[in-house]
């Protein structure tokens, strides 16, 4: 293994993440790596039981083609998804299937106590066996709002302010910890298990409690100097508009489109007290346009007509191939979707729209979980003990016990692809 440059194992094994079945060839071709280079890589992978030869297909020359994909059970994850009115919690396997999983409500009128958060994570660390903890290799976690270098989360959401949430983890846990904002999670999941798998430009729009933008721009996932990059919720797109927005400002995009104000904005059509807001779903909101309540189909205008304005702006500044959306509007998908496509024809640059594609997202309620197991594996694919520890699960096993007195890289949350 010594002679083997980690970036042809980086490679190889993010080919098989996303491909999940491939021949030698077809990683040759995704990799672009030299072929000797993959069949030792291949070679040191099969020897360790991180990949498995799984049949064998005939070519044209009646040559016999191995068949491979990745030993999903080779190293597990954490995967934690603060985002929404749920907390999610999974064990997730090297691949992103998820193992075992526990949820709970958060409470978005007070802040959210971490032991809830520690509670979650320990709910799921007890199902484990012994095998398994020996291998697990990383926590994941996609949170709303933003966080620092340091891991100090600030959500409104969540009443968090610089709350230094990695810390915590790393404390409670002994495990390195990656973190990132929701909708970088989202693209993540979506690019390598989803709707964009192995799009060089793409984004996913979530429109839940709060909006934000995952964007690949050129196969880099952008982040922005502090990591901001993506706050499309603050966004002003109608400058006279004066719907108060939770960060202090009016008008924002958010304060038009994210399912509470939707709700809001009903409620003040029909005269209701804004004290019903808390217990109003959206979903309500959307059945009612559907039976034709005008205040309802009125808001769903507004709300559609203002996300295709939004979604013109992501098409002339990145040129996309494929914008998801996802979060509880899409549970208005047939009412929002043909209304925001009209006005994203009306305003953007026929040639910028050309060909998009604009799906809504089909990883579900999973998609938190999923994308914080992608992130975990992304970044420690970057991380040379966890590498290491990826590509060689049987040393994992032998040496259960010693790992855990090892000193772990922790810093290393934001990296390439
Ligand atoms: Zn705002």
């Amino acid at each position: 293994m010594a002679r083997l440059a980690p970036e042809w194992l980086r490679e190889i094994l993010r080919t098989l993440y996303q491909n999940r079945t491939v021949t030698r060839a077809e990683i040759i071709e995704a990799t672009k790596l030299n072929p000797a280079s993959v069949s030792h890589g291949l070679k040191a992978l099969l020897q360790a039981g991180t990949i498995l030869k799984v049949g064998e297909l005939e070519s044209n020359g009646g040559r016999r083609r191995e068949v491979l994909n990745l030993n999903a059970e080779a190293a597990y994850f954490l995967a934690v998804d603060l985002e929404g009115t749920r907390m999610q919690f999974g064990l997730t396997n090297l691949v992103g299937d998820i193992r075992y999983r526990w949820s709970s409500d958060i409470d978005l009128s007070q802040s959210l106590p971490v032991e809830s958060v520690l509670d979650g994570i320990q709910a799921v660390l007890k199902n484990l066996d012994a095998a398994q903890r020996s291998q697990l290799l990383a926590v994941g976690v996609s949170h709303p709002g933003f966080a620092d270098s340091e891991g100090r989360v600030t959500a409104v959401n969540l009443n968090w302010s610089d709350f230094p949430l990695r810390a915590a983890l790393e404390r409670a846990f002994d495990l390195p910890v990656f973190m990132e904002d929701a909708h970088r999670t989202c693209i993540l999941a979506e690019r390598w298990l989803g709707a964009a798998k192995g799009s060089r430009n793409c984004m996913y729009v979530i429109v839940g409690n709060g909006v934000g933008v995952g964007v690949f721009a050129d196969g880099r996932l952008l982040e922005g100097r502090d990591g901001i990059a993506g706050e499309l919720g603050h966004v002003v797109l109608d400058s006279a508009a004066t719907d108060p927005c939770r960060c202090g400002r009016t008008g924002c995009l958010e304060a038009v489109v994210s399912c509470p104000n939707i709700v809001r904005q009903y409620l003040e059509k029909i005269g209701a007290s804004p004290e019903r807001l808390a217990a109003y779903k959206v979903t309500e909101v959307f059945d009612r346009a559907r039976q034709g309540d005008s205040s309802a189909l009125a808001v769903v205008e507004r709300v559609a007509s203002r996300l295709g304005l939004a979604f013109s702006c992501l098409v002339n500044l990145f040129n996309p191939e494929i914008i998801v959306i996802g979060g509880d509007v899409v549970y208005g998908e047939d009412l929002i979707l043909p209304r925001l496509r009209t006005e994203l024809e009306r305003r953007s640059l026929p040639r910028a729209l050309a060909g998009v594609q604009l799906k809504v997202s089909s990883l579900g309620l999973d998609i938190g979980l999923k994308g914080a197991a992608a992130l975990a594996f992304r970044q420690s694919l970057l991380n040379p003990v966890l590498l290491k520890k990826i590509c060689s699960p049987m040393a994992a096993v032998r040496l259960h016990g010693g790992a855990r007195k090892r000193k772990r890289g922790r810093r290393s949350v934001r990296g390439a692809r």
